[in-house]
């Protein structure tokens, strides 16, 4: 089974969609699982624990736990400070790497960490293929102007990105990267003949009924597709593929 950790400020933005269709069924069957971490539960360090303490033990509410800061050298916007978010990646899969630096531990487990950025390398469907081997996928999401670069000092890690646009945080991202690499995994999809390469699918597609009519206009099903001639019609595909 391949375990998905998302390190994230807003795991709530991803359960909807990851809790519905494909990707929930594929939790249920127990393709895949999807964990989330909050870093925010991660940023209570000793030094502001040993803080309140002193003052009146003070219990800081879940809004006071600070996870950003201003950025070194100037610059807008805030960043999100390294301890929490690395606290929260050593409890996802610490105990599954060794020395907390490269390498995966052989055997059982191997681990991958993935760094979102709008700089990072270019996500792909071959990405996806070498990625749904591994049994855990870390997936860190940034936000604001990005996470302090010292996490990929503590651990390894691998800088993607899903397009060449900024997005205001990881969590798309996470969700888009999830979607690919589970779509992939033998059994999940009712046909493994679903997945694009191993056949020649049409960007278009069509189903019954044959006529629709809108707005005084029919539209009907290319002719084609009835025909029931199947080398016509892979040919047909072929051509709209482009
Ligand atoms: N100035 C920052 C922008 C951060 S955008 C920079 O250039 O990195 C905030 C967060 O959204 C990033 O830390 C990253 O986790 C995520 N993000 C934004 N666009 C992304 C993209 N195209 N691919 C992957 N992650 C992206």
């Amino acid at each position: 089974m391949l375990t998905f950790h998302v390190i994230s400020l807003f795991p709530e933005s991803l359960e909807s969609y990851l809790g519905a269709s494909i990707v929930k069924r594929a939790q249920e069957r127990g393709a895949i699982s999807i964990k989330y971490y909050n870093p925010r539960d991660f940023a209570q360090d000793e030094k502001t624990i040993s803080k309140s303490a002193g003052k009146k033990s003070v219990a800081m509410t879940y809004s006071e736990r600070r996870v950003d800061n201003r950025p070194y050298g100037g610059g807008p916007g805030m960043v999100i400070e390294a301890m929490p978010v690395i606290r929260a990646i050593d409890a996802a899969v610490g105990k599954k790497i060794t020395g907390g630096k490269s390498k995966v531990k052989k055997g059982k487990s191997t681990v991958k960490i993935i760094f979102f950025s709008p700089a990072g390398k270019q996500f792909s469907n071959e990405i996806a293929e070498t990625y749904k081997k591994y049994t855990d996928i870390v997936l860190v999401c940034g936000r604001y102007e990005g996470i302090d670069a010292r996490i990929k000092k503590a651990f390894p890690m691998t800088d993607i990105s899903i397009g060449e646009y900024v997005l205001t945080g990881g969590e798309l991202p996470a969700m888009v990267m999830i979607d690919a690499i589970t779509r992939r995994i033998s059994g999940v999809l009712g046909d493994d003949l679903s997945i694009e390469e191993s056949r020649i699918a049409s960007p278009d597609v069509y189903t019954r009924p044959e006529v629709i009519e809108f707005k005084k206009k029919k539209f009907r099903v290319p002719k084609v597709l009835l025909s029931g001639d199947h080398k016509k019609i892979e040919e047909w595909k072929v051509g709209r593929k482009k």
